[in-house]
């Protein structure tokens, strides 16, 4: 009797550790908001678009989003346009309004990847007001020195369809100018030529201390990438830095 017991008790034990694995499985996966912080050419768009495809949950990137308005010669195209050519960032306000109509979408419900936002501790702060209570924000921050970034941006091609990046000489597409995934038209940035890239790498480092200190500042929130490292092995950081349960989701 008494071994009949200890069996039915270890196994409603197993069954509620189950069920509570289960139950915070849901729930973070639901509401992860992961960030990639980083200079121009870190990577950040490479690993967002294959982690968006690993975790399924969408890739947005507020540099896509105003190229999306800009292509589009709408209100908010038109005021980015000008502080994109110039290397600059766009005002807080503006970007903020364009990035919360993109994540009250449908598809954000269960979470998302924020590439290129936040960018300044104003948009930080805005975003954790809106989110703090409902999202397990993660943010990795791509460290990688300057000399890194300049080969990798001058050389970048991007696709005009689906966004998916390559570079000239280290990861060129299989047909030149054409997309690999989509085969759509490859292009190269109007911002990516050497002289705009060296006014973005400056702001950046410039905004980017106070950023990585207002997340440093939180708890269990922020994660250091080696940007230097060959892609796949960032990846492999990359997962390796994000929360087991978002990983068991899959
Ligand atoms: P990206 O594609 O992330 O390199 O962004 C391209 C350009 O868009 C930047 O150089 C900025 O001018 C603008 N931009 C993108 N995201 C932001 C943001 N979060 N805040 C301000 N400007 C941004």
């Amino acid at each position: 009797m008494r071994f009949w017991i200890g069996i039915i008790a270890m196994a409603g034990v197993l069954l509620a550790q189950d069920g509570a694995a289960l139950e915070r499985k849901n729930r973070d996966n639901r509401h992860l908001a992961v960030i990639l912080l980083g200079p121009p050419g870190a990577g950040k768009g490479t690993h967002a678009g294959r982690l968006s495809h690993y975790l399924g949950i969408p890739h947005i990137s507020t540099g896509e989003l105003f190229r999306e308005n800009i292509r589009n010669e709408n209100p908010i195209g038109k005021t980015a346009k000008s502080y994109i050519d110039q290397g600059n960032l766009v005002p807080d306000a503006v970007v903020l309004e364009m990035l919360f109509a993109r994540t009250a979408l449908p598809d954000c419900k269960d979470g998302y990847i924020l590439d290129g936002f936040p960018r300044t501790v104003t948009q930080a702060k805005a975003l954790d007001q809106r989110i703090s209570k409902t999202h397990q924000l993660i943010a990795l921050n791509f460290n990688t020195p300057d000399e890194f970034l300049v080969d990798r941006i001058t050389g970048r091609l991007a696709c005009k369809e689906c966004a998916k990046i390559y570079h000239k000489r280290y990861d060129p597409p299989k047909q030149a100018n054409i997309c690999d995934s989509c085969e759509g038209a490859l292009y190269q940035r109007s911002d990516d030529k050497e002289d705009i890239l060296r006014q973005r790498l400056a702001v950046y480092r410039k905004e980017s201390q106070p950023l990585i200190d207002f997340y440093a500042a939180k708890k269990n929130v922020l994660r250091q990438i080696d940007g230097r490292n060959a892609k796949e092995q960032v990846f492999h950081d990359v997962l390796d830095a994000l929360p087991q349960v978002a990983l068991l989701a899959k």
